[in-house]
């Protein structure tokens, strides 16, 4: 029970790795508030919670919005007193290269990933401080670590989240706030995928995932729970000498 008597607050964990995280943590004595803008599933991830024994639910959120990531937190704090670990997972895919990448798609992954994992701190911060510290946990990505040519837009996000990560690491560290990130590399997660795929017609699913397979060390595609172990590892109060890394979990290769 890594997670005893701790509350959670993460974002988008609907489906993917933050459903998979939903689930882990609570299974280790987590109470998990879920953030997200797909009522239906992340309704079904707490009820599933609630059914294997565990304590959850959903609030409501557009990350792009700021008061609603506000509202996440306050509402996460009202039910149950306290924040211990907030994880910024919510992602979208990216939108493709420089050329075909519009102002509001930019803003969209910005938004998103940088400015929710931004502001969803600055909100987290006074009650993991009230708490005596905790931890802040953000899913980048591999790509965030390795320029790609195929959504700059997207890598440029991601990198942003590791060097806030750090930046955030070295401020709160005092406080016994830790702060790290999740570098997951291709993840078999439907819906994140479906949204690559829309991108980039002409690649069918099995030669993308095929193409992933190939520069991998470990040959096949990584599962949302090996993510889910990854970032418990992160959040856990027993690894309290950890903080501001970007931890690869992505079999071992490079994507181009
Ligand atoms: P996913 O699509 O299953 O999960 C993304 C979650 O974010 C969903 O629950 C979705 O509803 C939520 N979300 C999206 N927009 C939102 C918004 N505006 N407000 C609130 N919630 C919103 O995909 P996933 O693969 O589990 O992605 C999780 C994270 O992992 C993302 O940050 C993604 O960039 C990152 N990642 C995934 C892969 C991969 O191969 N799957 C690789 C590298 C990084």
């Amino acid at each position: 029970m890594l997670l005893q008597s701790k509350t959670v607050l993460i974002t988008g964990a609907a489906t993917g790795i933050g459903r998979a995280s939903a689930l882990l943590f609570a299974r280790e004595g987590a109470r998990v508030a879920i953030a997200d803008i797909n009522r239906a599933d992340a309704e079904r991830t707490a009820r599933d919670i609630g059914e294997d024994g565990g304590e959850a639910f959903f609030v409501e959120c557009d990350l792009r919005q700021t008061g609603q990531i506000a509202y996440a937190v306050d509402e996460t704090v009202r039910r149950w007193g306290q924040l211990d670990v907030f994880f910024h997972n919510a992602g979208v895919a990216g939108p493709g290269l420089l050329e075909d990448t519009t102002e509001a798609q930019y803003d969209q992954v910005m938004d998103i990933h940088l400015k929710a994992g931004f502001f969803g701190a600055k909100y987290a911060v006074p009650h993991l401080r009230r708490a005596g510290g905790g931890s802040i946990l953000f899913t980048a990505s591999g790509l965030g670590l390795r320029p790609s040519r195929q959504s700059p837009a997207y890598s440029a996000s991601k990198a942003g989240l590791l060097m806030l990560a750090r930046a955030l690491a070295v401020a709160l560290g005092p406080d016994g706030i830790r702060v790290n990130a999740i570098c997951p590399g291709p993840i078999d997660t439907t819906p994140l995928w479906q949204g690559v795929l829309a991108r980039h017609p002409g690649i069918v699913p099995d030669s993308y995932a095929e193409m992933n397979r190939q520069v991998r060390s470990i040959k096949r595609l990584g599962t949302p729970e090996e993510m889910a172990r990854a970032a418990l590892f992160l959040v856990a109060p027993e690894n309290s000498y950890i903080t501001g890394v970007a931890l690869p979990v992505d079999g071992g290769g490079a994507m181009s």
